[in-house]
């Protein structure tokens, strides 16, 4: 049975792609099957975003009018074997498939991997539709920001009209500097506006910007740094490991206080 998981949010720019590429490549490299979804049609970077650009032929468009199989649509990962992309067309509108053909899609590649992780557009805009009806569990993605916050809870409210097993709760690009001065709401006021289960935090990090304009997800660097190790725990908490969460709020400073302390005992 594979886990078949929407990424999707309220507001546009809040990190989906992003996510999904690297926890992609992170369950991957566990040893799972992993297919990308790409269902963001119009605006597909998926591709992009893993390097895999030059790689498209065929688009999950040419599957559904009987053009190619959807083994040849799959996109196989440069790096990692296990990983596998089927890509949007990107000259079409949103509402270029219906939601009963993303379901079919979906089905097709179901029995061949563990996990199916399907890249969405954001909840305002059509589109949003056809990516969750086929999926069995949501992340909602949020930046620490009153904007998409109130645009997360209105997603979350969709959600739970749909017949979804699990709605899970990422939130994205948090500053520690910030929320420690009170410019920014922290991820203990998100959870208690959203009201659902937060399964990691990802740092705000110029990092992951480079990393996605150079099509190489941050998760397979090493040594990882502090959002590679992020999105490697979130990747595990998926999997059902219990993984404590790193403490974005601790300082540089603090960090080398405890370490003194410890062996100096001052
Ligand atoms: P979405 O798919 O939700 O529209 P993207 O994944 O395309 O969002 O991300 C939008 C932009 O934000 C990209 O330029 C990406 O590099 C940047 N970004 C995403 N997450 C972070 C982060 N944690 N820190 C810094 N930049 C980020
Ligand atoms: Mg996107």
């Amino acid at each position: 049975m594979s886990r078949i998981i929407v990424i999707t949010s309220g507001k546009g720019g809040v990190g989906k792609t992003t996510i999904t590429a690297n926890l992609g490549l992170a369950i991957a490299s566990f040893g799972y099957k992993v297919a990308l979804v790409d269902a963001d049609f119009g605006l597909r970077n998926l591709d992009l975003l893993l390097g895999l650009e030059q790689r498209v032929v065929y688009t999950s468009i040419d599957v559904l009018e009987g053009q190619c199989s959807i083994d040849k649509a799959l996109v196989k990962d440069k790096r990692q074997p296990n990983l596998v992309l089927l890509p949007a067309a990107q000259n079409r509108t949103k509402e270029a498939i219906s939601p009963d053909q993303m379901k079919q899609l979906v089905a097709q590649i179901s029995e061949n991997f563990d996990y199916i992780l399907i890249d969405s557009p954001a909840g305002i805009e059509m589109g949003f539709r056809n990516a969750i009806v086929a999926a069995k569990e949501a992340i909602v993605i949020t930046t620490p920001e009153m904007a998409a916050v109130r645009d997360a809870d209105r997603i979350v409210g969709i959600l739970e009209s749909e017949d979804l097993e699990k709605i899970q709760l990422i939130v994205n690009r948090i500053k520690p500097q910030m929320i420690k001065l009170n410019q920014m709401i922290s991820v203990e006021d998100i959870i208690d506006l959203l009201v659902i289960p937060l399964i990691g935090i990802v740092p705000d990090d110029e990092r992951i910007i480079i990393s996605t304009n150079r099509g190489e997800p941050l998760v397979l660097e090493e040594p990882p740094s502090v959002p590679a190790m992020a999105f490697n725990n979130i990747a595990r908490r998926l999997n059902g490991q219990e993984i404590p969460y790193l403490d974005l709020m601790a300082s540089h400073d603090n960090l080398m206080t405890r370490i003194r302390r410890h062996f100096f005992g001052s």
